[in-house]
């Protein structure tokens, strides 16, 4: 069990003005930011990032959604951080996300869902390491 994990604040919540709640939600849940940053993916590095769903059919839709405004991503700190964290996020589908959730709060649709979170603690150093580099956490 790591206790890190990492996030991104998707384009449809930066555009919604939801940063700051959903910040919010996260430091409520006890999550410590360790590093944190606020850019814009090209197609390219959206489309490596998301390698590991190349094959689905959504693949294509989700590239072009995630490069096409600006994103906040950060690594977070709590103990069982990967597993603690998807359950706030909540299901990937807003509909089914529980109440007090981000996604049930922010999210507009299974594809426009607010939030990233980790699915292993694996893919959490994986995606860190894509967005950081040693001197930008602590
Ligand atoms: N996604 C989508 N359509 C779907 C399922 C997923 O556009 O039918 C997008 C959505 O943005 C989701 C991401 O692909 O967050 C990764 O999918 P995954 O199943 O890993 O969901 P997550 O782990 O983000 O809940």
């Amino acid at each position: 069990m790591s206790n890190r994990t990492f996030t991104m604040i998707k384009p449809d919540a930066v555009g919604s003005n939801y940063i700051g709640g959903i910040l919010d939600k996260i430091n409520a849940g006890g999550f410590k930011i360790i590093a944190m940053k606020y850019t814009q993916l090209s197609k390219e590095q959206a489309g490596k990032f998301y390698e590991v769903h190349s094959a689905r059919p959504f693949y294509g839709e989700l590239v072009d959604f995630m490069s096409s405004g600006p994103i906040v991503a950060a690594i977070l700190e709590k103990d069982n951080a990967v597993a603690d964290f998807r359950t706030l996020i909540g299901a990937t589908n807003p509909a089914e996300a529980a109440e007090g959730t981000i996604r049930k709060q922010f999210a507009k649709s299974i594809g426009e869902n607010a939030v990233h979170g980790s699915d292993s603690d694996e893919n959490a150093k994986i995606e860190g390491d894509f967005f950081f580099s040693m001197t930008e956490r602590f």
